[in-house]
């Protein structure tokens, strides 16, 4: 979520007229911004250090300064001394008039005006009342993000969320539920499926909500997944929809067979578990059951048997037994996740569990964390070696670290590593699997695809064993040519997508804070940190 709201951000300084930096300390960065996620203390921690050393170096390099994002009441306060500017993304609108005010530059030819143009009302029937929250997020939603990818995206359908997990701060940071119009939702998509984006992932703090804050207006979450599948139908385009992250009591029979109806929704389900143990996630307030979990999981496996299965788990939840432990190692291996973030349970300032004990020592953490993590890979290794000698369709979506080596993953978000010319970046090709690791496969290019790779590999002057020499072409930041095609094309059209990639005067540099450890897919660049479900 905080690298979705990062590409509205970037998108509304673009407008304006500066251009992304990675590096802080460039002497033309002159706008400096976090985005904050409150659901660790570490995370929190973080921006107040990189914020004493802006301010630090702001008498040799004037900058101005923001945060934004998911931060807490008291956090903010403190924030207020700190930064130049703390606002929540809701208010992105006006962040050009608050620069503006402290008198930065704005490169010129650029007004970043964008009053009077985002309130997205007209997206919604003109008879209906909108809620305080749908009214301040409509503009929000409504900014062109600047993609920081051309091959895979992130687009919000829903903000908020209304469980209030006893360990989550989520309800409180970000508020109640709120959906986005469908109509946005599928607007965003058609045009980034027309500019070539190959995956794309619905995000929301609990997706299958969607839709119930205004049940007699809006479609429901399977009805906006089937409006997206007939929509891929129609595209005639080779294209892949994720999203995340649905929640064990809201699933429904409807959304799967769904997802099993249409072929651009992929066959993959992000279903935390947290806990394998009852009494556990009744402290959790996790409002579901194990028997509730396990039905979700069977109508998944007859309904969607080739589909990949990934979680969610905490260790050490405060008053965590070893009984109940021993409830998730054998839920771990009754559901044989294809992947499990595993979390070592630390207090999240701002939830409720957060005031009481936590009682599990880190040590203790440590040894369920290691116990979990080597089921996990004794489970998932022997679905990835069933996969060797099968051809496999995969998006290759960045260089690997090896060499001549590019990485990118299944339909089930499966890493895959293959030998190919970088020109394959933000392709689907087909990958013959040839050796399996617990959490990865390898493999070499199939069908044309290989000849064509062959043939591109030895005009650039490397065999099928040796590394390449050349740099060839990225899709990931856009700083190749195609990434300044894009920009320009979509500087003509407000609704269409774009990544990043040009250069002007002024530059900006914006950080998303708190993606959270355990949310990261090991070799799959590109999966967003969502806030709620760690
Ligand atoms: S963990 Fe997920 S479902 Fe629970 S309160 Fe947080 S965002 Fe909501």
């Amino acid at each position: 979520m905080n690298r979705s709201d990062s590409e509205r951000i970037s998108g509304v300084l673009e407008d304006m007229g500066y251009t992304p930096s990675d590096d802080e300390n460039d002497p033309d960065v002159v706008i400096k911004g976090i985005v904050a996620c409150s659901v660790r203390q570490k995370a929190i921690d973080r921006v107040y250090g990189r914020i004493r050393n802006w301010n630090r170096s702001k008498s040799v390099r004037p900058a101005i300064s923001f945060v934004t994002g998911c931060i807490l009441e008291a956090d903010r306060d403190k924030f207020l001394k700190l930064f130049d500017l703390v606002f929540p993304v809701t208010q992105l609108t006006e962040l050009p008039d608050m620069i503006r005010q402290y008198g930065v530059p704005v490169p010129s030819g650029k007004s970043g005006d964008l009053d009077g143009t985002l309130d997205g009302a007209d997206a919604l029937d003109g008879e209906e009342v909108l809620s305080p929250e749908l009214k301040r997020m409509l503009p929000f939603w409504n900014l062109t993000p600047l993609y920081s990818s051309e091959a895979e995206a992130f687009v919000p359908i829903q903000n908020g969320c209304n469980k209030f997990c006893s360990f989550c701060a989520v309800p409180y940071t970000r508020g109640r539920e709120v959906s986005r119009p469908s109509s946005d939702i599928l607007k965003e998509v058609e045009a980034l499926v027309e500019g070539g984006c190959k995956a794309i992932t619905l995000l929301g703090q609990n997706v299958n909500s969607y839709g119930l804050d205004r049940p007699d207006s809006e479609l429901s979450f399977p009805g906006l997944m089937r409006k997206v599948g007939e929509l891929g139908k129609r595209s005639g385009r080779e294209f892949l929809v994720y999203f995340t992250s649905p929640h064990p009591r809201d699933i429904t029979v409807e959304l799967l067979e769904v997802m099993a109806e249409y072929p651009v929704l992929a066959k993959w389900v992000h279903l935390p578990l947290q806990s394998g143990d009852d009494a556990v996630l009744k402290r959790m307030n996790r409002r579901h059951s194990m028997e509730r979990y396990r039905k979700v999981v069977a109508d998944f496996r007859r309904i969607l048997p080739d589909a990949a299965l990934f979680t969610d788990i905490i260790v050490g939840f405060s008053g965590e037994t070893e009984l109940q432990f021993q409830s998730t190692l054998e839920a771990m291996r009754e559901f044989r996740y294809d992947m499990a973030y595993i979390a070592r349970y630390s207090p999240r300032p701002g939830a409720a569990s957060s005031r009481w004990e936590d009682d599990v020592p880190p040590a203790e953490k440590e040894r369920r964390f290691r116990i979990l993590s080597e089921v996990l890979q004794q489970e998932a290794e022997p679905h990835n070696r069933s996969k060797v000698g099968k051809v496999f369709r995969v998006l290759l979506t960045a260089p690997a670290r090896r060499k001549g080596w590019l990485s990118g993953y299944t339909e089930g978000r499966i890493p895959v590593y293959v030998q190919a010319d970088p020109s394959y970046l933000g392709q689907f090709v087909n990958v013959k699997i040839t050796s399996a690791r617990p959490l990865s496969v390898e493999g070499t290019l199939a069908g044309p695809a290989a000849k064509a790779g062959k043939a591109a590999l030895k005009a650039a002057g490397t065999d099928s064993t040796g590394p390449r020499g050349g740099t060839g072409q990225s899709s990931g930041t856009g700083q190749n040519t195609a990434g300044k095609a894009a920009l320009e094309a979509a500087g003509t059209d407000s609704t269409g997508p774009r990544s990043t990639g040009q250069s002007a005067a002024g530059k900006a540099a914006l950080e998303v804070a708190g993606t959270d450890s355990t949310a990261g897919l090991p070799g799959v660049p590109g999966r967003p940190a969502v806030c709620g479900e760690l």
